[in-house]
């Protein structure tokens, strides 16, 4: 429904604010209070409300956003407690939502949006959104303003709707005015609306300006600069079963049940999110769901022929995004997927992002979409890692030191320069992979002669000189917004990221980051090696390198300590049976679980059960309850299984455990 030209509360409705102060977001779902922004302070509110705590996993499993809003912000657990019981949401009346800074961090889920929507919202406001999560507000319809806005709405005014669109590019701008993405793509079919073109001129453009030019229908060349909308074409995408259902359930609600997608022979769809879920207690409940999550992908699937990349006998063929590097995406392609991991196929010289259902519904149906450009910021990378350092350090320390200060908010990440070349593709799809983390928009690597070497190992008979022709490298002169940073990767230590301080107010998070050999002792439970960022070939090899070393010095995996490594691919886990990898994990304690996310989304084996539970993990995000309610340090696959056999976090250096039985008394004898 578009919105009016006017935006006033509605008499009768009111307006949540998601205090600091939980006892104060109790008494205003019993109905005991109403406040007003006159009476708080930005700081009073909830920062970094992330889309898990929005709608946990569990919530996911049903599609139908009116069940969804049933049990909107079920992850805000304050002493064990849900703050908000079942329908709470629903039932205070609300049509406002206030909060305090970055809100909707975390998962792409657009299932957060909906859970606000179904429940009555229409204007959500922040100092600040995420930037998926702030496009699925627009996608959905629902209006975002800042503090002053809800001020001023509390004050009686009427704020024209144009205020709303401010700050965003002239078709999103137009996008808010339809009241969301489908009555914006049924105006447009319609010859209702008209949209502007940009005029911009020639000028030396960055590695996904190119990319974007090169996607504008139309004679080119093309030209574009930050902040222009531009409608592109979409060379491939894919969904999950953890997103697909709501995919279809849109398409078939908004186009009827005999809906077609565009270019089926370039979508896919993955069954890995889920896929062991059986496996975890607390999931038992909801398998029901999940089967029914798994039904309506394989009808998406068969109705629409899109590549199926199904499970068989029970194994999912790996993890959507690593999949999708290794068999799909292509130098130059301009990719869009429902998971915000999708920024990992930028290794493969491509600009890739993730978006919510509803886009994600759209965009296939239309066969195009319309982007804002980005800003980008780049990274210059000189010298080479030292051993026992990997690319999982370089992200860590990049998260601290130009995630956290917003440098590289909703900006493309450009990774180039001679420290390229020190790093194989595998190292470099764990920096595109964490982009997310960094709330940038996407990253993407220069392509290289490893490149070529790699493109043409894992795909047999690829033709590499049409591959060379669509691949992009920056313009000389081409403007970084982010600016332009040299790291020198033999600067790098091992690093973490730690879990934060709740008691504190430091909230877990992937930017915390600090030199593992400067946090002292902290003894662990559970060490995992796995996940899109870390399930990786050369991950896997590096997760052998400490486990051989460990083993040959007659060691086991610690006391106390459960050891668990998930291939992030089938051809991965091939590799690794293959090459006596396995034999060596056996041999150590480990065990070994098949591809998939498992864990990482807390449906799989290595999920803490307790709150007092410490995990040492390989993943991407350590945001509070994501793999169960224990505390989560991030760290790279070395450090992962070094900590695994001395039974608190530890950084490896080569030859640690070579030392003589004189010195390994802390170690655990086999
Ligand atoms: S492994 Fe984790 S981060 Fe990666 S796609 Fe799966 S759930 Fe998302």
């Amino acid at each position: 429904m578009k919105p009016p030209e006017t935006i006033r509360l509605t008499p009768g409705k009111r307006v949540l604010f998601l205090t600091k102060d939980p006892e104060l977001i109790r008494r205003q779902l019993r109905g005991e209070l109403d406040l007003r922004m006159e009476d708080l302070k930005v700081e009073d509110l909830l920062d970094d409300i992330n889309t898990d705590a929005m709608t946990p996993a569990w919530v996911c499993f049903s599609h139908r956003p009116e069940d969804i809003a049933r049990d909107a912000y079920a992850g805000l657990i304050v002493d064990g407690k849900r703050l908000f019981e079942r329908d709470a949401l629903i039932n205070g009346n609300f049509e406002v939502i206030v909060s305090g800074y970055r809100k909707g961090v975390g998962s792409s889920r657009e299932t957060a949006v909906q859970a606000e929507k179904w429940s009555g919202i229409r204007i959500a406001i922040a100092a600040s959104f995420a930037p998926i999560h702030a496009r699925n507000n627009i996608s959905q319809g629902v209006l975002m303003g800042d503090h002053e806005v809800i001020h001023r709405l509390q004050a009686g005014e009427g704020i024209p709707l144009e205020e709303f669109c401010d700050g965003w590019d002239p078709i999103t701008r137009i996008v808010i005015r339809q009241g969301g993405l489908f009555p914006f793509s049924k105006a447009l079919a319609a010859g209702e609306i008209e949209l502007p073109k940009p005029h911009t001129g020639p000028r030396p453009m960055t590695m996904a300006e190119k990319i974007l030019a090169r996607h504008m229908s139309g004679d080119g060349p093309h030209y574009v600069k930050p902040g222009d909308a531009v409608v592109v074409s979409v060379d491939g995408g894919y969904s999950h079963e953890f997103t697909t259902a709501q995919v279809h359930y849109f398409l078939e609600q908004e186009y009827g049940p005999d809906y077609k997608v565009k270019n089926p022979a370039k979508l896919a769809v993955f069954e890995d999110h889920l896929i062991y879920a059986d496996e975890v207690p607390k999931m038992r409940v909801f398998l029901d769901k999940i089967e029914t999550l798994r039904q309506l992908q394989r009808e998406f699937q068969a109705h629409t022929g899109v590549r199926n990349f199904s499970a068989q006998n029970g194994v999912s063929p790996g993890i959507c995004h690593e999949v999708a590097r290794e068999e799909l995406v292509e130098p130059g392609d301009f990719i869009q997927a429902t998971d915000s991991h999708t920024c990992m196929g930028g290794v493969n010289n491509a600009l890739a992002w993730g978006v919510g259902s509803t886009e994600y519904a759209d965009l296939i149906y239309q066969g195009f979409t319309q982007v804002e450009v980005p800003e980008s910021i780049r990274f210059e990378l000189t010298g080479k890692l030292q051993p026992g350092v990997t690319a999982k350090d370089l992200m860590l320390y990049i998260l601290l030191n130009h995630a956290r200060p917003q440098a590289t908010l909703d900006r493309v990440m450009e990774f180039a320069g001679p420290g390229i070349a020190t790093l194989s593709m595998d190292e470099r799809a764990t920096l595109t992979n964490m982009a997310t983390e960094c709330a940038a928009k996407t990253a993407i690597v220069i392509a290289d002669d490893e490149t070529w070497r790699w493109l043409a190992e894992w795909r047999p008979g690829v033709d590499i000189e049409r591959l060379k022709a669509r691949a992009v490298a920056p313009d000389e002169g081409a403007e970084y917004g982010g600016g332009i940073h040299s790291i020198d990767l033999s600067s790098l230590r091992p690093m973490v990221a730690h879990p934060g301080d709740p008691d504190h107010g430091v909230p877990s998070d992937p930017t915390n980051g600090a030199w593992v050999d400067e946090i002292g002792d902290v003894p662990i439970d559970i060490a995992y090696g796995g996940s899109c960022t870390a399930g990786k070939i050369d991950d896997l090899i590096f997760y052998h390198q400490v486990v051989k070393e460990a083993v040959d010095a007659g060691l086991k995996v610690a006391p106390g300590v459960r050891f668990m490594i998930q291939c992030g691919s089938r051809a991965v886990e091939r590799f690794v049976w293959e090459n006596g990898l396995a034999d060596t994990f056996v041999r150590a304690g480990v065990q070994l679980i098949h591809p998939g996310c498992g864990a990482c989304i807390g449906c799989g084996p290595g999920v803490s059960e307790t709150a007092g539970e410490v995990t040492v993990s390989a993943i991407n995000r350590n945001y509070k309850g994501r793999s169960g309610p224990g505390k989560l340090w991030l760290a790279s696959p070395l450090t992962v299984a070094a900590s695994a056999f001395t039974g608190k976090i530890t950084a490896y250096t080569p030859g640690m455990f070579q030392k003589t039985a004189a010195e390994r008394p802390a170690l655990s004898p086999a």
